[in-house]
């Protein structure tokens, strides 16, 4: 059997089947496939017990072509420079999707923050900022929170780079907590955003109600839960140590309860135990995969009976698993698009911390649906014209905006020189 792909390797695959549909320019796939720079650090952290550990970390900044690169920082056991990389690479298809002035980049740590202590995790975080200090900033290069990254770690970042400059500087990261200029609306924005775009598959499928199952409660999983009103009925939960199942509907209050108590979402009373894998494969209407990448992939898109998947977590559908779910006619809405509700308020945070300003939340919320709803039926028109799945259509939509912007900013008239002989 052919040797699954990894997460960068795919990320290419899907961006190439894009690229041969619209007959790309060689010269243009060149810029656009090789990030512009990747810094690599080591982190030396005090730990309580007064010794020093070294981390790994890693800033891909992947394309500035519309602006300062974003994307968030991940701290994650499995962080590696290929994860990192990809995962930069689809900040910039995202930025673009979602019409947002930046360009794409990602970072992370190889670490498990759940074995540090809350001072050993600030020491980290402000160490991330000392390593990566003159590579970022509102102008240059902008973090956010991603997988175990949350505004506490931001506000410590900010912090850090705010010593460093010597003066406050908000705008170097998004994601903060409200009182120190976080935007309203940010906790749960990737959430509400993939509700605006399912909302939007919904009206085109004809579909009033769903049954909803979610693989993943972090903050993008549980937020987009807790988004739920009464057309939805969740029969499906899961988190890092396994799902719960219900047909007849689970009560996400009680589950949040539960999980507080006891860590996890297993042996919820009156839920039946199920693996991370076996809800992938439930009867349902929607299937929320908002953990991690390659969940879904040719090993088992076959069993996937849902007709949406909503791709709240990063690269979570594999290219060829979008291929074959496509051919079974299931609607795969891709990551860079369900998930940009949370990228286009860290936006909307830059904004507010530019002119010193806080919207409030109702007009957060318009200004995130508008987007949403503008990307979605775009993107569609794109899979209507080209018949192809929803994850190339967001490419070859995205890829086109990037050409105009490569073609107005003049710096690589690729296709017009002539060779001077
Ligand atoms: N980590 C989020 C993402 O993958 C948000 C990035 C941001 O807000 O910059 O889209």
């Amino acid at each position: 059997m052919e040797k699954e792909p990894s997460s960068w390797e795919d990320a290419l695959r899907q961006f190439d089947k894009a690229a041969k549909l619209i007959d790309l320019d060689s010269n243009i796939y060149e810029i656009l496939t090789k990030p512009k720079r990747i810094i690599q650090v080591s982190i030396p952290v005090r730990m309580d017990d007064c010794s020093i550990k070294v981390f790994e970390g890693y800033r891909v900044q992947f394309n500035d072509l519309l602006g300062p690169t974003k994307g968030g920082i991940r701290f994650h056991p499995q962080v590696s420079l290929d994860e990192v990389k990809a995962l930069a690479f689809w900040m910039t298809w995202k930025n673009t999707v979602a019409g947002l002035p930046y360009g794409g980049a990602k970072g992370g740590v190889v670490v498990d923050p759940k074995k540090l202590s809350e001072i050993e995790l600030e020491n980290l975080s402000r160490g991330f900022i000392g390593a990566f200090h003159d590579f970022i900033g509102p102008e240059k290069d902008i973090p956010a929170p991603d997988v175990y990254t949350n505004p506490e770690i931001m506000a410590w970042m900010m912090d850090e780079f705010s010593r460093y400059e010597g003066h406050t500087v908000f705008g170097v990261v998004t994601g903060k907590p409200t009182e120190i200029g976080g935007s309203l609306g940010r906790l749960e924005a990737t959430g509400r955003g993939g509700l605006f775009v399912l909302e939007e598959a919904m009206k085109r499928l004809k579909m009033r109600k769903a049954v909803v199952a979610i693989q993943g409660f972090g903050n993008v999983g549980e937020s987009f839960a807790s988004l739920l009103d009464r057309r939805f009925k969740i029969v499906a939960l899961s988190d890092s140590k396994g799902g719960i199942y219900n047909k007849r509907g689970l009560e996400l209050r009680k589950v949040k309860v539960h999980k507080e108590k006891t860590g996890s979402v297993l042996n919820f009373p009156g839920a039946k135990n199920i693996t991370n894998r076996e809800l992938l494969e439930l009867k349902c209407d929607v299937l929320v995969p908002a953990a991690l990448e390659k969940q879904i992939t040719p090993k088992n898109a076959n069993h996937v009976q849902a007709r949406i998947v909503l791709e709240l977590a990063n690269g979570p559908v594999t290219t060829e698993a979008r291929e074959i779910l496509f051919k079974r006619k299931i609607l795969s809405i891709p990551d860079i698009l369900a998930n940009a509700g949370g990228v286009t308020v860290s936006y909307f945070e830059w904004v507010q911390n530019k002119i010193a300003y806080a919207w409030k939340k109702e007009e957060v919320e318009e200004k995130l649906k508008e987007k949403m709803v503008t990307a979605f039926s775009d993107i569609y028109d794109v899979l209507e014209k080209y018949k192809v799945d929803m994850g190339t259509a967001a490419y070859i939509y995205s890829i086109k905006k990037m050409i105009k912007v490569l073609e107005l900013r003049g710096i690589y008239k690729a296709g017009v020189c002539k060779p001077r002989m």
